[in-house]
């Protein structure tokens, strides 16, 4: 028999256990699967938002300040750094987001060696290499930093023995992250990048194994049209995980360049209540000046249709 709940849920009972519980036993059920119900119910995701960053190199501008000026011009919210050399640049960038509205947003890549390399020395490397520019990261206020556990080419692990290796190390270095005030992103990418994580759930799984809250993932719209059944899908199933975001078109140039549509992936982010930043990452067909702030106000649409 079913046990009708208030809401519509429903659970099913045999009879011997309603004869066996009695009518007090089966009002017990249904209670806390309600009281359940309701709890979830309760606990709303705050109310998502655009935050329009961009990587530094794809707008035009003499420096950083030039470009922040432009960028505040042009509705952005954040912008994207490389990670080779940020230690050294930490009083510029610093000195430049003094004077503006923009925040930073993620710090790509930019270490040496590889997190899931076969060899020893290169995951060495690549851990010490990534300490340094995790704590630029944390100094300036990052999201935090992007990494591939390895490009195609960079190991001779498998699926299994590549696991292991990542979830390893990634405990020391989400705690070295999270000291330093920020968070190692994840990204998964297309399979002609990489051969290991190319899924949003994928990682976020890993995420969940690495069992620290300094342990997350970013999804790429260039890489998700690609690899990803639905966008949307994607972005609810790596749900709390999800610190950034990349936006490219299909052909890898700004949203709006091609027929790329952004809605359904934002459909996703609107109901996971995403807080981070959207940046960038891609060509540009045409006369930057022109194309960008075009391009911000086609995704403010997107977002405001999705
Ligand atoms: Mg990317």
């Amino acid at each position: 028999m079913s046990i009708f709940l208030e809401g519509g849920f429903g659970v099913e009972v045999s009879r011997r256990e309603v004869i066996k519980l009695g009518a007090f036993g089966a009002a017990a059920i249904s209670a806390g699967i309600a009281t359940d119900v309701a709890e979830a119910a309760n606990k709303k995701e705050p109310r998502a938002v655009l935050k329009i960053s961009s990587q530094e190199g794809i707008i035009p501008g003499k420096d950083l300040p030039e470009k922040l000026a432009k960028m505040e011009k042009w509705d952005f919210d954040g912008i994207e750094v490389g990670g080779r050399g940020l230690e050294n640049r930490v009083p510029e960038i610093q000195a430049a987001l003094k004077n503006s509205k923009i925040k930073l947003s993620a710090i790509c890549a930019g270490f040496q060696g590889a997190l899931m390399s076969d060899q020893e020395s290169e995951r060495k490397k690549c851990v010490e290499s990534m300490k340094v520019i995790l704590t630029a990261a944390g100094e300036l206020g990052s999201t935090g930093l992007i990494f591939v556990p390895a490009f195609n080419g960079q190991t001779k692990l498998n699926h299994i023995e590549g696991r292991k290796i990542l979830l390893d190390q990634l405990p020391e270095l989400c705690e070295f992250a999270q000291k330093a005030g920020t968070r190692m992103l994840l990204e998964p990418l297309n399979r002609h990048e990489t051969w290991y994580v190319r899924q949003l759930a994928d990682a976020a799984a890993i995420c969940r194994d690495a069992n620290h809250p300094a342990a997350c993932v970013m999804g790429d719209f260039y890489h998700m049209y690609i690899e990803e059944p639905s966008d949307m899908g994607a972005f609810i199933s790596a749900g709390k995980y999800i610190h950034h975001v990349h936006l490219a078109s299909i052909k890898r140039n700004l949203p709006g360049q091609d027929e790329r549509n952004y809605t359904d992936g934002f459909k996703g982010l609107k109901m996971i209540g995403y807080q981070d930043f959207c940046s960038f990452e891609c060509g540009c067909i045409g006369d930057r000046e022109v194309e960008i702030p075009k391009s911000v106000k086609f995704l403010r649409e997107q977002w405001k249709k999705a």
